[in-house]
């Protein structure tokens, strides 16, 4: 698949395995030379809603990674925890440029995605006009409310806020018909096809989703106007995801779209720091 560029819009650097964990810049040279091997020239790096041994503070990670051309970072908004996001320095942080998105975690953080408290998150991100980017379907922990992450609520927000982006993440697995009338509905809901599986895919799992997938596309239209890839690497792997989007059959200009031209478009990477990433991406692989 030869694009003219490649960004995954969904990855993290928090550990999720107590055995592996290990310091945050080698997560972030990991994440580098995956990036390498597989030919993505930009990331967006997505803070979580806690901030512990395993997961990063945005604070932490802008100190790793901050304004290299081949990195966006979205702040993941801690809510309902001890320690909750201070809205007045988020904002600073996105007015100043060093964020692109915000990342809500519904279900996982104890709240809905219609939750009525959320109106001051969605005016800052109206006011600077930064996507949101939301936690929908499945949640990987078993203490999580998935009720509150159903993509259908998505519409309630969508209609509420209509000069606000919205991404739902996941496509809302398992709720994929969901999701594709809420795109389909509302011109400004967006979504990624990250971590529709762990790991790799089986061969039947794989061709199961992809013809779910599929058949979302066809109810919804265009996958070139919504659809973004992203991976939610390193829970699953880079290269399977890159064969796995190649089922799609896509067309070449629709892959353009997914790929990285509505991302870019949506978080406002522009083309110039795109070819920035691409450059330094290629100067690596000639190093080694
Ligand atoms: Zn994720």
């Amino acid at each position: 698949m030869a694009t003219r560029f490649l960004i995954d819009a969904h990855v993290h650097l928090n550990n999720y395995h107590e055995a592996t964990r290990r310091p945050t810049q080698e997560n972030v040279d990991e994440l580098f030379a995956k990036m390498d091997e597989c030919g993505v020239d930009h990331a967006f790096v997505i803070t979580s809603y806690r901030v512990d041994l395993d997961r990063p503070s945005v604070e932490e990670l802008l100190s790793h990674l901050s304004k290299n051309p081949r990195i966006s970072i979205i702040e993941g908004l801690r809510w309902r925890g001890d320690e909750r996001t201070d809205l007045f320095c988020m904002e600073e942080r996105i007015r100043d440029g060093w964020i692109r998105g915000i990342k809500l975690y519904p279900g996982y953080d104890k709240y809905a995605i219609n939750d009525p408290s959320l109106e001051s998150v969605f005016r800052i991100a109206e006011k600077h006009s930064i996507p949101v980017v939301i936690h929908t379907g499945d949640t990987y922990s078993k203490g999580s409310k998935v009720r509150q992450a159903h993509p259908l609520l998505v519409d309630d927000i969508a209609v509420d806020y209509p000069n606000v982006k919205f991404v739902v993440a996941h496509l809302g697995n398992p709720w994929l018909q969901d999701t594709a009338e809420v795109l389909y509905k509302n011109d400004n809901v967006y979504a990624d096809v990250s971590g529709l599986t762990l790991g790799e895919f089986t061969l039947d799992f794989e061709r199961y989703i992809a013809h779910r997938v599929k058949e979302m596309v066809m109810y919804m239209g265009d996958p070139g106007k919504q659809l973004i890839y992203g991976t939610d690497w390193p829970l699953v792997k880079m290269k399977p995801y890159l064969k796995f989007v190649g089922e799609l059959a896509l067309s070449e200009a629709q892959l353009e779209n997914v790929m990285w031209k509505t991302a870019a478009t949506l978080f406002r990477v522009g083309e110039e720091e795109l070819e920035q990433a691409k450059a330094a991406r290629l100067a690596r692989i000639e190093k080694t």
